[in-house]
């Protein structure tokens, strides 16, 4: 009987689940699933619209999916539309790889305004993702507050302030493109409970924000005066890319005065304490915090200071958290999946086929799409270390056969490439990447018809 394996999630880290598996042991049989009906994941629906360089890696996911041993099913959700337990009796592995899809709040009073989003939330919005179409986005003319000093942040900013024109050659949905058309942001608070010592965004990703034409910088020149002791720590060679982003900011700083049409103020040393507004966002109140117990690394100790913004949108870009899947053991606390190198820790075994997880919901919300490579392998090799002892004897029958009684509006690879190529035909015409099918049921009809 042909060995199986099941990858549920299409993301990076499915992808290179599958790559690793198929590279090992070109005779299994790889079948990936996904909840919407096109691939990617977060290439699709995370990465920023007008980062096309980061999503070319979609070229090396085609290749996989062109193993005559791979397989992709779209728009099927598994424990919704087929339960787990089913891929469970059918499939030698499970490999889950579904990311971490869920925004985490702020959570402070107000943060359930109108107006106030997570990142996921916000991302998903800017990007198309079907579930994300209606999510209310009326700044009001006002300033936006963004939450983190991560790259989400960086992300988000830069949509925020970027010319209309220069978005609109991205694949940017076209309902964001049209809210920040009418209703643009000149005004960005990007706010960190931290210090610029501290900030966890990467050197290319913050010269990009501060290189947007037209950009006021402002920071409080306190926050960018450490002392020697710091100074020291920065001059070392192993400190050299936060000296980078230090000498960014100064630069930045320093332009100030200069003719301007938007500005970004970077807040740090920041914690909101509470979002007024009546109904909708209209401030966001602050504290401001000191910092101890250390440089690079350092506590963070609030004060009796507190400052007000006045904004009409509020995005908390603090990380993400992974969704529960029915009959998985999740550690509510790490917001993912307890593991053993890619083995899921799961106490109800029953001669069910073995549980994985690869990528987000493994690790957690962190590294670059690249770092899912090897976060992949582990899992893979684990995997593979296991796949002698599964007993195969205990499935009913070969999935090869019953191909799960799928639904008929299930989405294999060569549909997917209908939606594709209708998306970049329309893009063409625009001259952008792609335009976005941002309907589940638009999506389908591009995959009914050959283009
Ligand atoms: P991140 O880099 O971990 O940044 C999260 C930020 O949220 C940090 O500034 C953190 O501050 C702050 N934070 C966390 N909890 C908080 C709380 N309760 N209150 C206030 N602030 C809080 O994560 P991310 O920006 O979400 O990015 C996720 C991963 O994707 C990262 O590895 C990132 O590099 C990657 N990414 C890469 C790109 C790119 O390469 N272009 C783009 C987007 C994302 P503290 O440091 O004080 O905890």
């Amino acid at each position: 009987m042909t060995t199986t394996v099941a990858i549920i999630g299409s993301g990076p880290s499915g992808f290179f689940s599958a790559d690793s598996l198929l590279k090992a042991r070109p005779d299994v049989q790889v079948h990936m699933f996904d909840r919407l009906p096109t691939p990617y994941g977060l290439i699709r629906s995370g990465v920023a619209p007008d980062h096309q360089h980061i999503k070319r890696v979609t070229s090396v996911f085609e290749k996989i999916a062109s193993h005559p041993s791979f397989q992709f099913t779209g728009n099927v959700e598994i424990g919704k539309t087929v339960e787990l337990d089913v891929l469970r009796r059918l499939y030698d592995a499970v490999v889950i790889a579904t990311g971490a899809p869920e925004g985490v709040r702020i959570g402070v009073p107000g943060d359930d305004l109108n107006q106030s989003h997570t990142a996921a939330e916000f991302v998903s919005w800017y990007n198309g993702h079907p579930d994300f179409v209606e999510l209310s986005v009326d700044p009001r003319g006002k300033a936006a507050v963004l939450f983190g000093h991560g790259n989400v942040a960086i992300d988000v900013a830069r949509i925020l302030l970027s010319d209309i024109d220069y978005l609109d050659k991205t694949d940017i949905a076209d309902h964001a493109l049209d809210t920040l058309r009418d209703n643009p942001v000149r005004s960005v608070y990007l706010a960190g409970r931290r210090g610029p010592l501290q900030a966890s965004f990467t050197t290319a990703e913050l010269r990009a924000l501060l290189a947007i034409p037209g950009l006021r910088v402002v920071i409080d020149p306190a926050d960018l005066d450490f002392g020697p002791a710091a100074e020291e720590l920065l001059s070392l060679p192993a400190n050299a890319l936060l000296s980078r982003n230090i000498e960014l900011l100064r630069a930045a700083a320093a332009r100030s005065e200069e003719p301007h049409t938007k500005e970004l103020h970077l807040l740090f040393r920041s914690s909101p304490v509470e979002i007024r507004g009546q109904g909708k966002v209209d401030a966001v109140e602050f504290r401001r915090n000191r910092l101890t117990d250390g440089l690079l690394d350092c506590k963070v100790t609030t004060t009796d200071e507190r400052f007000t913004i006045e904004a009409g949108l509020a995005v908390a870009c603090i990380g993400f958290r992974s969704r529960r899947l029915p009959g998985v053991p999740f550690d509510e606390r790490k917001g993912g999946v307890s593991h053993v190198r890619g083995k899921v820790v799961d106490e109800h075994f029953d001669g069910k086929a073995p549980l994985y997880v690869a990528g987000w919901i493994k690790r957690g919300p962190s590294g670059v799409i690249g770092s899912n490579r090897a976060d992949a392998a582990e899992t893979i090799e684990t995997l593979l270390a296991d796949l002698d002892q599964v007993e195969r004897a205990s499935r009913p029958q070969d999935v090869g056969e019953t191909r799960i009684g799928l639904p008929r509006y299930a989405i294999d690879f060569e549909m997917w490439r209908r939606i594709d190529q209708a998306e970049r035909s329309a893009g063409a015409l625009r001259e952008k990447p792609r335009c976005k099918f941002v309907s589940v049921e638009a999506m389908l009809n591009a995959a009914a018809h050959a283009h």
